[in-house]
């Protein structure tokens, strides 16, 4: 099934132009940036303050929640009060549950978005069986609440987003499909096969889900659906409820970036749970990062493809020492050029030494190996720590294991009888080397690119190993100069999670000169295999971005909650501002602290709500009750 243009050399998929207001999305339109309002859609001043501040820093379209008609109609005041400063940004209007508020804002704004789950069902968590008779009657009946919104819109020359939410599916998609990528695609086109009955085609399409693989899975069937179909709507990208910091970021790069370098998407929306204006730097430095790939120098054609795009499944590796197999993928942290190495510097490696118990302490988060080059250690390094020398080094004393460029590999005769790293880049791959490879039980390739193109390049690499039946586990390397932390962040997880989510790789290693401290390095790569969901090393926090909806201060109430359990490695907790996505989200989570009213909080342990409307002062400590009754806690060390 096709899903991009080319695995091989990007370009990106043309979709048509559908207007927004005076902004273009799709067609040859840059990508657009675009975010959502925190505040009260009835307190007018603060909506247009806030999307001041998003707009002066970069915004395009700016969305605002219309939960029911009085939001609806107050967007007509805002717009107004916006104009009038010479703000004259489309502002979509974002539609839960209330069809008569979407009909209302549809001849106000110059967006609105709907979402599929929610439009025309109330959600009752029931698994129905349908046959095609009750399964017909029920697309009827929703052609029948939702036929007056196409026509409004098609009458006002209003666009519209068809938002399909993981977390708010259907009963019906729910019953029939599961929560599965599949139903995501299957809930956006029961309600697009209704616009195109009524000829309206001013439509973009979104799949978000706050699980990386789930989305880009999601999003890809949909562009397959609609290559299919021969369809062109333009794509809105996001990761839903990505959360905040350094791990929204890394999150939201991993979704959306292996999108992009699939050449998927028209406009996108980071959602941090943070100030909207500061997802907008992040949204473009997202951006940044691919800028100019089209130049890539040439790549050769998959022309077999082995790859599981549309689910997940790992490439069959063998085991050697604890990379590849059935092991977690193993982080590489990189010394080589540091200064000077002392016991001291792999505390940044999530590695502590206890000076009176003369013991080495490892975190969650502590690195497997470390490549050192050509430094000597002359002090003893954890226990567990894999160090990996420059192969001229490694021959003098033959301590930790070597690393070695393709020639020696292929030429030397003596190297680990262990473990033996293999630095190659696609052009390296010849005959020679698979033999050799298909023998030794010693070896790990280290695979690198020096193309604007690497994931593709990197892809292509894998594809030749898949389909010559080369089982030696990989570790992917890239390399980054002079970056900002951030722009790290979002470049390396764009780059290295497009490969892990497509079950590519058996460990990282980023190589990364001026671009932040070791320790924000080590602590990147693990967030880069959590957001991908192939090594779990903390715990995770799935909060929505919050909006005019939020029944609680989202920012503070998350702080308060990850203070009491960042230490609860591998538990998943769901934050809502409200029930929009709230209980369909919990499958995603381990436990949930929903708003359900002012100053109140659902508790539910994944879809179970176990405790209802508790006063928000006593929710968090009930939350820390609920994960120790289901055996969750432990004690901080
Ligand atoms: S879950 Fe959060 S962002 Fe989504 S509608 Fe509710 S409050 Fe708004």
């Amino acid at each position: 099934m096709k899903y991009c243009n080319s695995l091989a050399n990007y370009s990106r998929f043309k979709t048509r132009e559908v207007k927004v207001g005076s902004i273009g999305i799709g067609g040859s339109n840059p990508i657009r940036i675009q975010s959502m309002t925190t505040t009260d859609t009835m307190d007018t001043i603060a909506t247009v303050e806030e999307s001041i501040r998003m707009i002066d820093a970069g915004c395009e379209l700016i969305r605002i929640t219309a939960p029911s008609k009085k939001e609806a109609l107050n967007l007509k005041n805002i717009k107004e009060e916006l104009a009038k400063i010479g703000y004259n940004t489309p502002i979509i209007a974002d539609i839960h549950y209330t069809p008569n508020a979407a009909e209302i804002a549809a001849t106000i704004i110059e967006k609105v978005r709907v979402n599929p789950g929610n439009f025309a069902d109330k959600k009752k968590f029931e698994n129905i069986e349908y046959t095609e008779i009750t399964y017909n009657a029920e697309i009827e009946r929703i052609r029948e609440k939702f036929t007056p919104l196409v026509r409004i819109c098609k009458e006002n020359r209003t666009a519209m987003r068809i938002g399909t939410n993981h977390g708010s599916l259907s009963d019906r998609i729910l019953s029939r499909y599961g929560d599965t990528p599949k139903g995501m695609v299957e809930s956006a086109m029961e309600f697009l096969r209704i616009c195109r009955d009524e000829d309206y085609h001013e439509i973009i399409l979104s799949m978000k889900a706050s699980n990386t693989r789930v989305m880009v899975q999601a999003y890809r069937l949909l562009v397959a659906e609609m290559i299919k179909e021969e369809m062109d709507y333009p794509l809105h990208l996001g990761v839903t409820e990505a959360g905040e910091g350094e791990d929204g970021r890394i999150k939201s790069a991993v979704g959306i970036g292996t999108l992009l370098a699939d050449g998927i998407g028209d406009t996108i929306r980071v959602s941090l749970t943070e100030a909207p204006e500061f997802e907008i730097p992040v949204a473009q430095n997202l951006l940044k990062h691919f800028e100019g790939i089209e130049k890539h120098d040439y790549i050769e054609k998959i022309t077999k493809n082995p790859l599981h795009s549309f689910d997940y499944k790992r490439r069959k590796t063998n085991e050697v020492l604890n990379i590849g197999g059935g092991n977690v993928p193993i982080v590489m942290a990189n010394f080589c050029l540091k200064e000077k190495i002392t016991a001291a510097s792999f505390f940044a490696l999530g590695s502590n030494y206890s000076v009176p118990l003369d013991k080495w302490n490892l975190t969650d988060m502590a690195a497997d190996y470390v490549f050192v080059g050509n430094h000597d250690l002359d002090f003893e390094v954890p226990g567990t720590l894999g160090v990996i020398y420059n192969y001229k080094k490694w021959i003098e004393h033959k301590k930790g294991y070597p690393f070695l460029k393709i020639n020696d590999y292929l030429d030397e005769e003596e190297i680990s009888k262990k473990l033996n790293i293999v630095y190659v880049c696609l052009a390296d791959l010849c005959e020679e080397l698979f033999d050799k490879l298909k023998s030794d039980t010693t070896a790990v390739l280290m695979i690198d690119t020096y193309n604007q193109n690497g994931i593709s390049e990197q892809r292509k690499l894998f594809t030749e190993l898949m389909n010559n039946g080369i089982k030696t586990p990989v570790i992917i390397s890239r390399s980054y100069d002079d970056l900002s932390e951030e722009q790290l962040q979002l470049s390396a997880s764009s780059d290295l999670g497009a490969l892990l989510l497509d079950g590519l790789g058996d460990g990282i290693f980023i190589a990364a000169e001026n671009c932040g401290s070791y320790q924000s390095i080590n602590s990147l790569a693990f967030g880069i295999l959590q957001a991908s969901r192939t090594r779990i090393s903390k715990t995770e926090y799935i909060s929505c971005p919050s909006c005019g909806r939020t029944l609680f201060d989202l920012q503070e109430t998350t702080a308060k909650i990850r203070k009491e359990t960042d230490h609860l490695k591998g538990v998943k907790i769901g934050i809502m501002g409200c029930i929009v996505n709230g209980p369909g989200e919990m499958a995603d989570a381990d436990y949930g602290y929903v708003g359900t009213g002012k100053g109140k909080i659902t508790l539910y342990k994944e879809q179970t709500v176990v405790e209802k409307n508790i006063s928000e002062e006593k929710a968090v400590s009930a939350l820390i009750n609920l994960i120790k009754k289901h055996g969750d806690w432990v004690d901080r060390n």
